[in-house]
């Protein structure tokens, strides 16, 4: 099995007709890096940074921070970790903080979170970009933003914190910077976002929930959340053909990534960037190596007069048999 999963793992994710997707792995823990290795990532598209903040007892200082993010950043390196910035409230509470509301997915979440509490901000932009020092492959990532001025005050903060830290006489760099796109108002907005951004992640847990205003975690409507939702597939095609116009590299994190049934789509619409849980890669890997995109490019039109989910399962079925 080791020896199957080496093979493969040097093994480029492309398409029967050439078409090249890169792998990456999404992360919260460093436990996960070997694993993620193993399968071939080619570096983090998503860490959660607040999985390490659950998981303690009290919000973790700067130089707590410091060394577990330089960790993080040495076992990939020199492959690119995208770092994305706390991510709590919706369904991810902290222990030690609590966020009770009425609607929590509505609430004080992502950016929002961290813009009303900038010292916790400030110390973790410090953190990551001092972990970069030695490394060199970070990339900053901000989830939740639905406003244009909520990443131009992002991108403002880790400008005063390279200045603020190069003054102290530590040599940081200006990473990239990124947003997540998982708010249907920021997709509605990406050419006004695009000028404060370097890339784009998708999402698409969050997207679809919010497009189809679905609760992602309740079980009475569990079954009406779905990312092959013909409403979830034309905001990825606009989202795509956007990001191509604005010569914006874009990449998508959520579970969708993961179903074999929704690569097939996504490999049609163009994303050559997909970031999944590291278990997952080597299967979509095979899966991808198995395809021609040509012939998913005519799935993905007969996609287009879809009306349900089910009847994109239904056309998508026959292809996913045929490649075992
Ligand atoms: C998503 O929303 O799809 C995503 C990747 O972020 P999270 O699951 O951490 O909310
Ligand atoms: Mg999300």
């Amino acid at each position: 099995f080791m020896q199957g999963l080496e093979r493969l793992r040097d093994q480029p994710a492309v398409t029967t007709d050439g078409f090249t997707v890169s792998l990456l792995t999404n992360t919260g823990l460093l436990a996960d890096a070997t694993p993620g290795l193993q399968r071939g990532a080619e570096g983090v598209g998503l860490y959660r940074s607040e999985i390490p903040f659950m998981i303690h007892d009290s919000f973790p200082t700067e130089q707590e921070q410091y060394k577990l993010y330089r960790k993080v950043l040495q076992a990939y390196a020199p492959r690119p970790v995208n770092m994305r910035t706390l991510d709590i409230g919706g369904d991810k509470q902290l222990p030690y903080f609590d966020i009770s509301e009425t609607n929590p997915y509505l609430g004080w979440r992502g950016i929002r979170f961290s813009l009303d509490n900038a010292q916790l901000l400030i110390s973790q932009i410090r953190a990551m970009l001092r972990a970069d020092m030695d490394n060199g492959n970070l990339r900053l990532l901000v989830p939740m933003i639905s406003r244009v001025d909520e990443i131009q005050s992002f991108r403002r903060y880790v400008e005063k914190a390279v200045e603020a830290l190069n003054r102290e006489g530590q040599a940081v760099r200006m990473p990239k910077i990124g947003m997540m796109i998982e708010v249907p108002s920021a997709m509605l907005l990406l050419p006004r976002l695009a000028p404060y951004i370097d890339f784009v992640s998708i999402g698409s847990n969050d997207l679809t929930q919010y497009l189809l205003a679905v609760d992602r975690n309740n079980p009475r409507v569990s079954s009406l959340f779905d990312h092959l939702h013909p409403a979830v597939l034309v905001a990825l095609e606009q989202i795509q053909q956007q990001c191509d116009t604005l010569g914006l590299p874009v990449s998508l994190c959520g579970e969708m990534a993961s179903d074999p049934a929704a690569v097939l789509l996504l490999i049609a619409m163009g994303y050559n960037c997909l970031s999944l849980s590291a278990y997952n890669i080597p299967r979509v890997k095979l899966l991808i190596r198995s395809l021609s995109r040509q012939a998913l490019m005519s799935l993905l039109e007969q996609t287009r007069q879809c009306s349900s989910e089910a009847e994109v399962r239904a056309l998508l079925a026959p292809v996913l048999e045929q490649v075992g």
